[in-house]
């Protein structure tokens, strides 16, 4: 079994989608993974909030067994994202981005993060990526996410990152947006040549897929009844994929294969209820029968 240390977003997210709307709810990109990959693997934080981060979101996080011994607790106000879905949840707006305590952020990988077996770099902003990659013993293994905005305002950092990168996440616009190619294929051709050994392609709703130097994997979404909030549903798949591979110890073709399932099957509980309602109650047993279903559904 390998260990996982996570820089990302710990956020309050306020949520308007076609069900409902949340305000100042659990969120952030280092959220969703470290309790999807907690399932499955030791983690690690790294990440800060302000003083005005309610106390019962940190009681969440230390009994998924999550190190918060790089969680900073800085004067100011937590990170804040709102977001609105269309009816059919395939485009969101972001209505703001407040980065507060991340604004000034500089991050300090504890002492004892240092020797990590995998690096898992959540969205953020890719200067903050840098400075930790910069503060580890080479990593057996570093994966990395981002989003539009940082492909829009940081085009260059985001790439001197990739350089460094062995497993890069990003969705379909994000691809097609980074290489200005509009065939997949094509633009995941391109970013492999930026430094990444895999490309993964979220497909939303269609699943995903993974791009090598000399294969192709592709999986579908899980067909889910209720669909409330894709809020988390990328940084969720992210941590079932990199836990499941954390828990495998070794990766190869056949585990990076079978841990973008479990990646699918975890995405599946983050959708199902606004902010971390589903996910963060999620046994064993739950992730077990729904792979079992998933298997039904793919199986021919
Ligand atoms: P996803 O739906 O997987 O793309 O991730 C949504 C999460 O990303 C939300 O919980 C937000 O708090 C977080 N997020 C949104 N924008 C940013 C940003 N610019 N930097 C870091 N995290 C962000």
């Amino acid at each position: 079994m390998s260990n996982i240390l996570v820089v990302g977003s710990v956020a309050l997210d306020s949520v308007k989608t076609p069900f409902g709307e949340r305000k100042e709810v659990l969120g952030g990109s280092a959220t969703f993974f470290s309790v999807a990959a907690s399932h499955f693997a030791p983690v690690a934080l790294v990440a800060v909030v302000g003083e005005d981060f309610p106390k019962k979101h940190i009681e969440l996080l230390k009994n998924k067994k999550i190190d918060l011994a790089g969680l900073e607790v800085a004067k100011g106000e937590t990170f804040r994202w709102s977001g609105e879905y269309s009816f059919d949840f395939n485009n969101r707006t972001t209505i703001f981005t407040h980065l507060n305590v991340f604004a000034d952020f500089k991050p300090k990988v504890p002492q004892s993060y240092q020797n990590k077996d995998i690096l898992f770099l959540a969205n953020i902003d890719p200067q903050l990526q840098l400075d930790v990659l910069r503060q580890v013993n080479k990593p057996k293994l570093i994966a990395c996410d981002t989003m539009n905005l940082w492909i829009e305002v940081k085009p260059k950092i985001l790439k001197d990152l990739l350089k460094h990168v062995d497993i890069f996440f990003l969705n379909e616009p994000e691809a097609r947006q980074l290489t200005g190619k509009s065939n997949l294929v094509k633009a995941a051709e391109d970013i492999l040549k930026m430094g990444p050994s895999r490309v993964i392609i979220k497909k939303g709703e269609h699943g995903a897929l993974m791009f090598s130097r000399n294969s192709v994997f592709c999986v579908p979404a899980f067909l889910l009844e209720t669909v409330v909030d894709p809020t988390g549903a990328g940084d969720t798949f992210a941590g079932g994929m990199i836990g499941y591979l954390a828990k495998c110890g070794k990766v190869n073709e056949t585990n990076l294969r079978r841990a973008i399932v479990y990646g699918s099957v975890m995405a599946t509980f983050a959708v199902e209820a606004f902010s971390l309602g589903k996910l963060a109650k999620v046994t064993k047993a739950d992730i077990n029968a729904r792979l079992t279903q998933f298997e039904r559904f793919t199986c021919f």
